[in-house]
């Protein structure tokens, strides 16, 4: 999965395009750059890559969901549907915006139950985050649909998924938006970073002048020039190093994604001898980014007990029903409603109503994830780790 496993010496060689310049930053300083604006191009080849209108970079993941939101106008007692497998960011920016997060069902996907969604629906519906988890799409087709019905925009958290594709289309350019992280385990990464794509030129104005304190972008799209000011913003530029590492990073992704996909398919092949194994439902095996292998065991015990031998062979993998990042029933400071602020917000304050988390609110999930064993597929798949697991994999198929 990381973009780490590639960094080198293309990344060290933009980076010092920007040293030469001794400019740091993404807007001002004209003479001096001279010529060289490293997150403006990354944006733009960030843009072309995905097929998408326009680009907007961003200091994180985190940041790109709520730079979003915000650019949608979601605000105070407004509902945004997410799934229950997730990782924390993406209800952190709901609840950062003042909105209140509502949690679906995942299914065989391991991404949003679109029937689930349905009927989480309400009239405070603002917005809708299907999430690509660990490299594979959510039903986007007909969670597309389903929000279209209702009049809701899509936003598609994609922070595990650039590079992968539905049917030649590649994730992130279904919704209204799509929102992506190069944070340190990401498949390409910039240290910290994020970047948002809409083919919608008035939203994504909106992100432009909201991510810089607000500043007029109208003059010079995706860069200052003007003097007026629509609303407050806040700030959350890249600096260009990012940039220029992304540049980097971004031209390997193609070959990230062949690599890793060669690599899952030896380790698929070797999963697929275990007893009563069943694999994730890719709805496009073509367009995986396959950054995981995830497979499932008839029941929460039999993974157990694979995994054991997985664990013992040193091979273990990961079980997102016993992970406290990514998954609702773990999320503790959530259901208990943990905040610094003495006001009780964001758990209390949404206009007089308070929140409240069942943590047996997803039981299909539940099931569903105490039964999934997911490895994290390399790049580099060395010949001794290649065996390994190998090796584990073996054992666990001779139980
Ligand atoms: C990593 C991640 C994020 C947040 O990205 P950061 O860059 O770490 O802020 C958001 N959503 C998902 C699904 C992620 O995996």
């Amino acid at each position: 999965m990381p973009g780490f496993e590639v960094f080198g010496e293309e990344e060290k060689q933009q980076a010092l395009e920007v040293f030469d310049t001794g400019v740091l930053f993404r807007y001002e300083f004209g003479e001096q750059r001279k010529g060289v604006y490293k997150v403006r191009e990354f944006e733009q080849a960030f843009a072309k890559y995905t097929g998408a209108a326009h680009a907007q970079a961003v200091t994180s993941g985190t940041a790109a969901l709520k730079v979003a939101l915000t650019a949608l106008g979601v605000g105070i007692g407004d509902e945004v549907i997410t799934q229950g497998f997730t990782f924390v960011a993406t209800w952190e920016a709901i609840l950062d915006v003042g909105a209140v997060p509502v949690f679906t069902e995942v299914d065989q996907t391991l991404n949003m139950d679109p029937t689930d969604l349905e009927k989480k629906i309400t009239s405070k519906t603002r917005a809708i985050i299907p999430v690509h988890m660990l490299g594979a799409p959510a039903r986007i087709v007909e969670i597309k649909a389903i929000a279209d019905k209702y009049g809701v925009p899509v936003l598609e958290d994609t922070a595990q998924a650039p590079g992968a594709r539905l049917n030649g289309q590649h994730l992130g350019t279904f919704g209204h938006f799509g929102t992506f992280s190069f944070d340190s385990v990401k498949t390409i990464t910039t240290g910290e970073g994020g970047m948002v794509i809409s083919n919608d030129e008035e939203l994504w104005r909106n992100c432009s002048e909201y991510h810089d304190h607000g500043h007029d972008h109208a003059v010079n799209p995706g860069g200052r020039g003007g003097e007026e000011r629509r609303f407050i913003g806040f700030n959350y530029r890249m600096m260009e190093l990012q940039g220029a590492i992304g540049l980097a990073q971004l031209a390997k992704l193609e070959s990230i994604v062949a690599s890793q996909q060669k690599n899952k398919a030896i380790l698929k092949e070797a999963a697929s001898k275990i007893a009563g194994v069943s694999f994730r439902v890719i709805l496009d095996e073509q367009g995986d980014s396959a950054t995981f292998l995830s497979f499932m065991l008839p029941d929460k015990e039999q993974a157990a007990k694979v995994n054991q031998v997985l664990r013992d062979n040193k091979a273990g993998a990961i079980n997102f029903g016993e992970n406290s990042w990514h998954f609702y029933p773990s999320w503790e400071h959530l259901l208990g409603s943990k905040t610094l602020s003495k006001n009780g917000w964001p758990f209390d304050s949404h206009c007089k109503r308070r929140v409240i988390y069942d943590p047996e609110a997803l039981p299909d999930s539940v099931e569903l994830m105490n039964r999934t064993l997911v490895y994290q597929v390399p790049v580099n798949l060395s010949d001794t780790q290649r065996e390994t697991m190998l090796a584990a994999l073996a054992k666990a198929a001779a139980l």
